[in-house]
């Protein structure tokens, strides 16, 4: 055998780089549904339910092809990781070189790659093509710095790939950023008639997967009889048009909200799909421009989601590769209180976090702000573990993979890893959850309150954050105004709220 061609549960495109040259005679591909996949963190049904659906239709598209295949079926062979399945296909096939893309987590590239070397098999590892900036380009400019912004990066990658660029090299409606236009709330009579995102129904395949979950994985958090992810190419191309057609228009408006019983709103729902490599970044970003080019959508919409893909996307992905392996251990603000146990299960009385994650747990999915400023603000106020949120992130979401996921929690949520592109912790209290959704109406707490039995614990872990940190904040022109209004409350209320932080930290389960 020349190469044997590995693809990742998360490069399932026919596209890849991995198969460039690939030639059916003399090559062969190799997939693994691994175990340890799903429990080197507990990964939600539902999250697992998505990739071995995409996977085996994947599989279908490579065998419609001729290309000869080692689909290794899950409670079909004896191996519990990639690396273990890939060293006996290794001894098997005795190929000349492994062949396949840059991985989405550094703990299977160094896994493989030990494997590979142990069998004294050359990996032609090739550079992950889907992506629009380079990997190795970026780790280069990063060389050396200590902060990086990701302001600066997208109005980089804006200009090289001309996307919303006038022929005179300047940015589209002369401004590169309307965020300012883009953080409305819905306002006391709610969002109204929301367009219904597009349907996924399981089809054989992922019902064959549905069970399979149910019977390897029956005992992990969440549930997957809620299935509606596209997992095809086809199918995430019918996700992408609807957004375009339906949502994109209110998109950016519309971005930052919340609203009780509505999961979706007017957000795309493709990054799963992307993350598996069914869209192409190109492809999604032209789709949006052409939509502003068509005059069907406004340019602050327009702007808001392509700096989305080719901005914080494209960034995220080189701030992993940049901090690995040690954003890992990151822990910058010394925070060690355990996850409360009600991350897993939703049961809680502080509507806005059952709200969050109780979606989670069904769909799989939480838009920005609420994985942002709801589930991973509270983390970062009360002061968990950085790497137990870490897991929980990379455990619930359908579209979560370690490049993307590991920065955004410890870097952006939990401003674990300093300020390396983060200007400031992104902490709030109640005041924001209520301006920017309908969930404190239905609560039991008061947003407003700071001690007492109905305080916000959102509010007082704010202020308690507010206190703890005060040396930090204060020397940071974004945060100083925080410590300035804690002490404008006096001595006596400041010691209270502490008091009252501490009582729900030392009992979590009765928040
Ligand atoms: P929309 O809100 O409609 O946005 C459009 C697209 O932009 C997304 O599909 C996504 O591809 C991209 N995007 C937007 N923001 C980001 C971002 N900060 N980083 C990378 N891409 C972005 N995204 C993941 O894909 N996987 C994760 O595991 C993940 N974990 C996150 C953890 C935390 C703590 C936070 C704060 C954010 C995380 N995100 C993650 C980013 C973002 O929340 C999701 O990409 C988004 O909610 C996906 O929903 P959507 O497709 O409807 O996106
Ligand atoms: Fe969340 Fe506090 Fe509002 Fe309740 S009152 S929903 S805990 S912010």
């Amino acid at each position: 055998m020349r190469h044997l061609v590995l693809v990742l549960g998360d490069q399932l495109s026919v596209d890849s780089a991995a198969f460039e040259g690939f030639d059916p005679l003399c090559d062969r591909v190799l997939m693994v549904e691994a175990r340890d996949e799903s429990e080197h963190v507990p990964s939600t049904k539902m999250r697992t339910a998505v990739f071995l659906s995409a996977m085996r239709h994947f599989a279908e598209a490579v065998t419609a092809r001729a290309w000869p295949l080692d689909y290794l079926r899950l409670g079909t062979h004896r191996f519990d990781t990639v690396a273990d399945a890939l060293a006996d296909a290794l001894a098997r096939h005795r190929p000349d070189a492994l062949v396949m893309v840059e991985a989405g987590e550094w703990r299977l590239e160094q896994a493989i790659a030990g494997c590979c070397a142990e069998a004294g098999v050359r990996v032609d590892m090739r550079d992950d093509l889907h992506f629009m900036a380079s990997r190795r380009d970026f780790i280069d400019d990063a060389r050396g710095k200590q902060r990086l912004v990701m302001e600066a990066f997208y109005r980089r990658m804006r200009k090289v790939h001309g996307v919303l660029m006038t022929p005179e090299g300047e940015p589209v409606g002369g401004a590169w950023n309307y965020d300012h236009e883009n953080r409305g709330a819905f306002g006391r009579q709610g969002p109204g008639l929301l367009p219904a995102p597009p349907s996924f129904p399981p089809d054989a395949i992922t019902r064959e997967v549905l069970r399979d979950v149910v019977q390897h994985f029956g005992d992990h958090y969440g549930q997957c009889d809620a299935f509606d992810w596209p997992v095809t190419r086809a199918d995430a191309l019918v996700a992408l048009r609807d957004f375009m057609q339906h949502r994109l228009q209110d998109f950016g408006q519309f971005q930052d909200a919340m609203w009780t019983g509505e999961p979706f709103l007017y957000h795309a729902l493709i990054s799963a799909a992307l993350n598996l490599k069914l869209l192409d970044p190109r492809e999604v970003v032209a789709a949006a421009v052409a939509q502003y080019e068509a005059g069907s959508a406004p340019l602050a919409a327009v702007e808001g989601f392509v700096r989305q893909i080719l901005g914080w996307r494209e960034f995220i992905r080189g701030v992993y590769w940049w901090r690995m392996p040690k954003l890992l251990e990151a822990n910058a603000l010394d925070h060690h209180a355990p996850l409360p146990d009600w991350y897993w299960t939703g049961e809680v009385q502080m509507n806005c976090m059952h709200n969050a994650i109780g979606q989670t747990l069904k769909h799989g999915y939480a838009h920005h702000i609420q994985r942002l400023m709801v589930t991973g603000n509270f983390a970062l106020t009360f002061g968990m573990a950085p790497a137990e949120v870490h897991a929980w992130y990379l455990s619930v979401y359908v579209d979560a993979v370690e490049w993307v996921e590991a920065p955004n929690t410890l870097g952006m949520a939990l401003y674990a890893d300093g300020a390396r592109f983060v200007t400031k912790p992104y902490a709030a209290g109640g005041a924001y959850i209520q301006r920017m959704s309908n969930y404190c109406k239905g609560c039991r707490y008061q947003p407003t309150q700071r001690t007492g039995d109905d305080a916000c614990p959102m509010t007082v872990m704010y202020w308690d954050f507010v206190a703890r940190h005060a040396p930090m904040l204060e020397k940071n022109p974004r945060t100083v105004m925080m410590v300035k209004n804690l002490a404008r409350f006096g001595a006596d209320e400041v010691a209270a709220i502490r008091e009252t932080a501490q009582r729900m930290r030392d009992q979590p389960d009765r928040l």
